[in-house]
């Protein structure tokens, strides 16, 4: 079914609650569904004659409503939440403007889609990329998230806050979504492609559908962490691929490619539950056929840190992505940030060899005492498990020195060490204070300088980071 994003706004009464009925009353007409809700944002109004401040928001729809009728619906949606007609610049109970229906481009007095002022309003603009940001705007041919970092200094500028704490209504809302989508998905389990082939037919039937793909790479074993992408990739596509391969290509000849966990059955599992619509999970020879020569490399990113210590291991990582990439040919691709160097590395790719993907770097997930998640973290022994959270612990340490006041990148290393150290065990591959962009060591920290540190504990090698003023 096509998407239509709504945005919803009011500056009158009981402001998040009127938003949060208009977004159940949408949820509730014939052949419509809600998928995703972004924040309220709250902002000055713009023209009219002084009033509250307007709270705002936009919501993503599945409708085979045509734009016209729904149109039509949203209006009398508007009119019995308690709109008055008429008053064009002055506050209302509830706005519901139909912001984009699918790729249509309608200019006829009554419906204007796109909506004619998306690009002057950050507090649409904001939402929109919430919830859509790999949709294309039809005519300016750019996606949502493209219009909001290209807006104007002077729209950038506006003043927009999320709303915080989050209302009742809507969070209310927001669950009653992710408990339906994992209904949902419980209800469909992820489809599992063995072939390129299979995966190119899937791929091409959602586009012919002018549905938007998701794709998070992987090597299985998933975790919350990898959950997180995932449920990222759902919440900006409209169709969720996600890869398992262990690739051969990316491990040394003494690294664990052997003993690395596999577990197809629980990872299906996992990835329905997560509202993924289907698994790529191809064979060593189905990638690699016999005679497969090509790969794809780079200088300067993979050279420091993890490069240093793991030879050959992101010519294998570039080599199965630009594979995949061209494989799935995605509108974007989810990777985490617990492997930093390797989402700048794909990044840098993704602008290099003009792969049309936008790429995105999610948070790192840990477990609650602060151990970063990992497929590796199986490997541990109960103590050693206890052992391995100096890493996260080295890291706390740095941010706190930073915030401070010390920008010695040489005595934030040194502290870090000194607490890696302390555990019996603990072999140090590299602790460095590097600029995000270059991944170059620096002397001077600063807030954006990221602290990353791969530590060996047991048979598990294990890395972790941290930007230092976040
Ligand atoms: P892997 O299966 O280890 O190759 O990881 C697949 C993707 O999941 C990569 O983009 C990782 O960075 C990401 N990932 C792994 N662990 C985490 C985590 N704890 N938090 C967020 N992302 C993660």
């Amino acid at each position: 079914m096509p998407t239509a994003l709504i945005g919803l706004g009011s500056n009158l009464g009981a402001r998040a609650a009127a938003c949060a009925r208009a977004a159940s009353l949408i949820d509730r007409l014939p052949q419509t569904r809600l998928v995703a809700l972004s924040r309220l944002v709250e902002s000055a109004p713009i023209g009219g004659p002084p009033q509250r401040p307007f709270v705002n928001a936009v919501l993503r729809v599945e409708t085979g409503i045509r734009p016209g009728p729904l149109l039509r619906k949203l209006k009398r949606i508007e009119r019995d939440l308690g709109r008055v007609p008429g008053l064009r610049w002055g506050p209302r109970r509830i706005d519901a403007d139909l912001l984009y229906w699918g790729e249509a481009v309608v200019r006829n007095g009554s419906l204007d889609l796109p909506h004619p002022r998306i690009a002057e309003r950050r507090f649409v603009l904001d939402p929109l990329a919430e919830v859509a940001a790999s949709f294309r705007d039809p005519v300016r041919g750019c996606t949502l998230e493209a219009l909001r970092d290209r807006a104007a200094p002077e729209v950038r500028g506006q003043e927009v806050s999320v709303m915080k704490p989050v209302p009742r209504t809507w969070k209310f809302l927001g669950e009653r979504i992710a408990r339906r989508q994992s209904d949902g998905a419980r209800r469909a389990p992820a489809r599992i492609l063995r072939t390129v082939a299979a995966l190119r037919r899937y791929v091409a039937a959602a586009r012919r559908a002018g549905r938007s793909i998701g794709f998070v790479p992987t090597m299985g074993a998933l975790h919350e962490g990898h959950l997180s992408l995932m449920r990222r990739a759902k919440r900006e596509c409209d169709v969720v691929l996600v890869s398992i391969f262990v690739n051969p290509m990316q491990f040394g000849p003494r690294e664990d490619f052997s003993k690395y966990p596999r577990d197809l059955a629980g990872d299906a599992r996992l990835c329905s539950s997560a509202g993924v619509d289907a698994i790529f999970a191809p064979s060593v020879e189905a990638m690699y056929p016999p005679g497969f020569k090509t790969c794809v490399d780079m200088r300067d990113l993979t050279e420091p840190l993890c490069g240093r210590f793991r030879p050959g291991h992101f010519r294998g990582v570039m080599t199965v992505v630009a594979k995949l990439f061209l494989q799935v040919q995605p509108d974007a691709a989810f990777f985490g940030q617990k492997d930093f160097q390797q989402a700048a590395i794909l990044k840098q790719m993704a602008r290099d060899l003009d792969f049309p993907i936008r790429i995105v770097r999610c948070p790192i997930v840990r477990e609650p005492d602060g151990l970063a998640m990992s497929s590796r973290n199986a490997y541990l022994s109960p103590e050693e498990r206890s052992q391995a959270l100096c890493l996260s612990q080295a890291l706390t340490e740095a941010r706190r020195l930073l915030r401070g006041g010390e920008r010695r990148a040489g005595r934030l290393r040194r502290a870090m060490k000194r607490i890696v150290r302390a555990v019996s065990g603990a072999r140090i591959d590299y602790i460095s204070i590097v600029d995000p962009e270059t991944l170059r060591d620096v002397e001077q920290a600063t807030p954006s300088s990221v602290a990353l540190l791969a530590v060996r504990i047991g048979p598990a090698r294990l890395i972790d980071n941290a930007i230092l003023g976040e």
